[in-house]
């Protein structure tokens, strides 16, 4: 099996539960969404070179000819992580779960702690790969951000990934629409109400509002009235100027 890579990097996690924690990351091409602060050129068939750091942290990129094999992309994986242990192996995109049938030829030769940034909108392709996934990061989609409406898919997705390490995260932004973060949350909260729910506020991109501090907290104070587990966490890599 082949893929379109855009780049393989080891940095520092800068989202979600495992903020902080030294990961490698392997970002494909390619997305069903198309959200309005997306800040990844997603797009297929526009990265006829993948991007590989030259050791982990250095800054330093050499370039491979995309399509990659799978083979290849393991090799690249494990030169890292004999070079530096890391907390896992980051997949992400992109949409890397259009990848399914390249990840189920990949995974096996990773000897790693798996896990996948995912939208969370397609469960069938989320199957055919979970027995070798560690952690699930799964994105909510709100309506107003995509155009679309993902509901059943993401209900699905959840209850596949619930018996995983998961958690959700939930991008806010200065318009988000009431009625779809209860949505979100009543949905998270059916599955099972120890989901750690995270709120990320949205880094301002293509025009989208910034929340503001005190809607972060009411947001928060709502969704503690039906999740165990919420959090507010933004981009932090972004703040520290990092991959
Ligand atoms: S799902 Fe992620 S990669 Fe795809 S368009 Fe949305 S933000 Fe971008």
């Amino acid at each position: 099996m082949e893929a379109n890579l855009i780049e393989i990097f080891s940095s520092v996690q800068g989202e979600g539960r495992y903020v902080g924690c030294r990961q490698l990351f392997v970002r494909f091409e390619g997305c069903n969404l198309n959200c309005k602060y997306c800040d990844t050129e997603h797009e297929a068939g526009i990265h006829t070179l993948c991007e590989i750091e030259a050791e982990p942290g250095s800054g330093r990129f050499s370039q491979a000819i995309n399509p990659l094999e799978a083979s290849e992309v393991a090799a690249y994986i494990n030169r890292f992580l004999q070079a530096l242990p890391h907390q896992a192996v980051s997949f992400t995109g992109g949409e890397p779960l259009i990848h399914w049938a390249f990840l189920q030829e990949l995974l096996p030769m990773i000897n790693a702690r798996i896990m996948l940034e995912t939208n969370g909108t397609m469960p069938e392709q989320l199957e055919t790969i979970l027995p070798m996934v560690d952690i699930v990061s799964m994105d909510i989609k709100l309506p107003q951000m995509t155009g679309g409406v993902h509901w059943a898919l993401h209900q699905r997705f959840l209850q596949l990934a619930k018996e995983k390490d998961i958690y959700v995260k939930l991008v806010i932004t200065g318009n988000t629409d009431m009625d779809d973060f209860n949505k979100a949350v009543n949905l998270v909260a059916a599955v099972n109400p120890d989901i750690l729910l995270i709120l990320q506020p949205v880094t301002p991109v293509n025009g989208v509002e910034r929340v503001l501090p005190e809607m972060l907290l009411e947001l928060q104070q709502q969704a503690l009235s039906r999740l165990r587990d919420v959090r507010v966490i933004p981009q932090t890599h972004r703040m520290m100027n990092l991959l």
